[in-house]
């Protein structure tokens, strides 16, 4: 048995080559992403094992990767809308991914975020490097369990977040779409509306879905508090992004931690020359009162190791039984 891995990063390399003493089972190691043009590698392959790539192809992809013998996409993060399922399904490609690989990563990017922001650490930044070291009435701080933190979302990762802010003593209320009684211990739940008004720390952690599209815009910063912090560590498109930058310029909010951006593709995951870096995020990544990350909230060793492991076992399994 023979698997082939597309995009493998150096990080990821070392739990392959376990996964691989442990299985038995030879995994093909390619440094590019899955496309028609590196399809051969995989040739005597029972399947790939997947990160999260541009669209793989049309038709003709999947009917040359079912000729090949090929029978499983093992993804080995959770989306999958780079793959046409359609085309897999006349195929009989079999797709799996791994829909959880460690929501603590998220949750923890997302609280560190919010806690530097709290506590200004970008401003102190930027007044020290003046000389400044007086005490300034402008940057004093507040204290975690004297806040309210609203969550948008309440699955995998909004859970995870409900709980840390929680076991600081925080006020956590949540507005998802369906009532989860697992989280009923951790989160008062309410509606939309009261998390944008009430919340001094708001959290994002709903898919990107025709319903969830831009549903932080002008009104909604508008009625948050003067000194709300926006967390989004879910999809850029959750936010519109003009209307982040004008809210921030006008002191509507007190600022915005986001590791996801809505043009992200175009540069995110890339090294570029300045020039190609575009204008809003170089706007956003000026103010101190705004971190940005690029889409990393999920990169630590246990996400690594937990997508290499169950985005291998998930093809193994199948081929197993
Ligand atoms: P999940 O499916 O477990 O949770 C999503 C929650 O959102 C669910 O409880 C669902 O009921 C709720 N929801 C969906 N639509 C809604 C709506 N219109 N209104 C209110 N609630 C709604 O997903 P998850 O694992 O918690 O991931 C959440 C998001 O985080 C993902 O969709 C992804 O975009 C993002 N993510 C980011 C990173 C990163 O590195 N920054 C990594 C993984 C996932």
């Amino acid at each position: 048995m023979k698997i082939a891995a597309y995009s493998v990063a150096a990080s990821e390399k070392p739990y392959f080559e376990q996964w691989m003493k442990k299985n038995n089972v030879e995994v093909k190691l390619i440094d590019k992403p899955l496309s028609i043009n590196n399809l051969n590698e995989a040739a005597g392959c029972i399947g790939v094992c997947l990160q999260q790539a541009p669209k793989l192809g049309d038709e003709s992809f999947y009917q040359r990767f079912a000729e090949m013998g090929l029978k499983y996409i093992g993804v080995r993060t959770a989306g999958i809308d780079f793959i046409d399922l359609a085309s897999c399904k006349k195929y009989n490609i079999k797709v799996t991914n791994v829909p959880a690989y460690s929501p603590r990563a998220i949750a923890e990017m997302g609280l560190t975020q919010a806690l530097a922001l709290l506590r200004k650490l970008g401003e102190y930044k930027e007044t020290m490097a003046e000389g400044k070291f007086s005490l300034n009435p402008n940057l004093v701080s507040n204290e975690i369990y004297n806040l309210t933190v609203g969550l948008v979302g309440l699955g995998h990762i909004g859970g995870e977040t409900a709980r840390l802010y929680r076991a600081l003593g925080a006020n956590v209320i949540a507005y998802n779409r369906s009532h989860k009684m697992e989280y009923e211990s951790v989160v008062e739940y309410t509606d939309l509306q009261t998390v944008i008004e009430k919340s001094d720390i708001i959290s994002l952690h709903t898919p990107l879905t025709p319903q969830t599209k831009n549903m932080i815009g002008a009104e909604q910063l508008r009625a948050m508090k003067k000194d709300a912090i926006l967390i989004n560590m879910s999809r850029g498109g959750l936010v519109d992004t003009a209307a982040l930058i004008d809210a921030l310029q006008k002191h509507e909010i007190a600022g915005a931690g986001l590791d996801t951006l809505a043009d992200e593709a175009k540069f995110f995951r890339k090294d570029l020359p300045l020039d190609q870096v575009p204008a809003d995020y170089k706007t956003l990544a000026a103010m101190p009162n705004v971190i940005v990350t690029p889409h990393v909230a999920f990169y630590t060793t246990t996400a690594v190791e937990n997508m290499v492991n169950i985005g291998l076992d998930n093809i193994y399994r199948q081929e197993e039984n």
